[in-house]
């Protein structure tokens, strides 16, 4: 008999109870009791693995490689998370501003460099970065058809209410495919599960970004105008993440006819070229648009081979999601830069839309010349967040450990304190929800954070596509520092508009 994997863990008493209003049901997503998640998270798992909302699992060996070996249900929280409308609002309406941030950011070649000058002399990642910059601006490569998927991430600050930004993905924007799964399966539970359950899923935000993602990318296949080419996904060899992906490249299948080809790096020095008409070739294949799921981390390049492709990829005329002028946009220290007093208004024109994009800003620091923030972050380390320029999760310096880095690259001297810039660390309202993983839940005190997905497309003069895509709510335990799904912090989770 199969036996599935389901029981709680320290889930406390069933006090909850007292919450629900016998005639309304529950009052919010929070006050599930004990006995009506144990009766909701199999329906939910069920829910899960028939509609594809899945991630290989790491106990199985071949599933990062294989499609259809050793899949599991991505981990969730099995009732959406309270969030203000107001702010929902907020973010979304600044989805279109930061697509058109990125692209004026992207053409300002002598700004990215100089910004991040520093930074490559103590960060040979972001250095090498930056070399490829540099020799496509030399070459006088211009990207016409301008292609962005980005997902901006915002956290709630406790103490003024306002919504922060924590930082925009503009390489490899994950979960656009799952995300809007997590969306449907909340809508479903809240629709058609349990008895008391009478919340209402239209507070549950439709979630489109799957279907905007693919959208874009035909789009911009379209504007490539060979109907032979196809999309080249950048993928890493072994991506337990896969089926978020491959959401994604099936709906560019099934609803434009478009074909996606899966290469990592490696595989794209091994076999691509570039004809003497600038187009890249797989194969027999033209690419038009090159699909970033990978190349955002140094663990990407582990040889010359990977930086070889990267630039090939560069160089050619494929369209580039993200091109390393918007990858490098993207990048944190560029975020803190972009901080400064009246830097924004370099690229945004319009008044209000610079007031629009600084409320979200949190407060951001370089570490270069700036004795007085190291000193205050060296005395109150808990309330800063020391960031190295990487993407991927893990990476950041919390607590007592920001004043020892900090002492540490003072006491080295030198150019070390670049790798970093400081951020003021938000701290979030914290919540109570049933975390699923693995066929377990747990009921758990939770902070989280809210992913907008924008979608931006550009030919030229024209701007094809700027759009709000759909969101992402990642949710984790209070006490954990880091938020990354893939990196096994937080779960996937959707929003419910109070
Ligand atoms: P990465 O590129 O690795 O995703 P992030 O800047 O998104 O880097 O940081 C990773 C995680 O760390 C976030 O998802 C969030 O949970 C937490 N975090 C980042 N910045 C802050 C901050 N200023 N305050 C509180 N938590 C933060
Ligand atoms: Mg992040």
């Amino acid at each position: 008999m199969d036996q599935l994997k389901l029981q709680a863990i320290g889930s406390g008493s069933d006090e909850k109870h007292s919450a629900i209003d016998p005639k309304k049901g529950l009052l919010s997503p929070e006050d599930v009791s004990l006995e009506l998640a144990k009766e909701l998270v199999p329906n939910a798992l069920v829910w899960a693995s028939l509609h594809g909302f899945v991630v290989g699992d790491k106990a199985v060996q071949r599933s990062g490689r294989i499609p259809g070996v050793g899949l599991v249900h991505a981990p969730f929280s099995l009732l959406p998370m309270p969030f203000p409308e107001v702010c929902w609002r907020q973010v979304c309406d600044l989805a279109p501003l930061f697509n058109e941030l990125v692209d004026q950011v992207s053409m300002d070649g002598e700004f990215l460099q100089e910004s991040l000058s520093r930074t490559r002399r103590a960060d040979d990642f972001t250095g090498r970065l930056l070399d490829i910059h540099s020799k496509i601006m030399q070459d006088n490569i211009k990207q016409e058809i301008r292609l962005g998927l980005h997902r901006s991430d915002y956290m709630l600050d406790t103490e003024t209410g306002a919504v922060l930004q924590i930082e925009l993905n503009t390489i490899s924007s994950s979960f656009a495919g799952l995300g809007s799964l997590v969306s449907q399966l909340h809508r479903y539970l809240i629709s058609h599960c349990g008895e008391h359950l009478s919340l209402d899923s239209k507070r549950v935000p439709e979630n489109t970004a799957a279907k905007k993602y693919a959208e874009a990318l035909a789009q911009a296949w379209k504007e490539f105008n060979d109907l032979s080419s196809i999309v080249l996904v950048v993928v890493q060899p072994e991506e337990r993440n896969m089926y978020d992906q491959h959401w994604i490249c099936m709906l560019l299948k099934e609803s434009y006819g478009v074909s996606t080809v899966r290469k990592t790096l490696a595989e794209i020095d091994a076999e691509g070229e570039i004809s003497s008409d600038g187009s890249l070739h797989i194969g027999q294949q033209v690419v038009a648009v090159v699909y970033f799921r990978a190349g955002y981390t140094p663990i990407d390049y582990p040889s010359e081979a990977e930086w070889r492709a990267r630039l090939m990829l560069e160089r050619s005329s494929a369209i580039k999601c993200p091109s390393i002028s918007y990858h490098l946009a993207g990048s944190k220290k560029i975020q803190q830069e972009l901080a400064k007093p009246n830097v924004l208004e370099r690229f945004v024109s319009n008044e209000s839309d610079v007031l629009k994009l600084r409320k979200c800003f949190a407060g951001l620091w370089s570490l270069h010349n700036n004795a007085d923030i190291i000193e205050e972050a060296i005395t109150r380390p808990e309330a800063f967040v020391l960031k190295p320029q990487r993407e991927g999760g893990g990476n950041n310096i919390y607590g007592k450990d920001v004043k020892e880095t900090l002492l540490e690259l003072q006491r080295n001297g030198g150019d070390g304190l670049a790798a970093y810039i400081l951020m003021q660390r938000i701290f979030p309202p914290t919540h109570t929800s049933y975390l699923v993983r693995d066929g377990i839940f747990q009921q758990n005190k939770t902070v989280s954070e809210l992913g907008i997905f924008g979608a931006y497309l550009r030919n030229k003069d024209n701007v094809l596509i700027n759009n709000q895509s759909g969101y992402l709510m990642r949710t984790k335990i209070s006490s954990s520092d880091e938020g990354g799904v893939a990196a096994g912090f937080a779960v996937l989770d959707s929003v419910y508009l109070t």
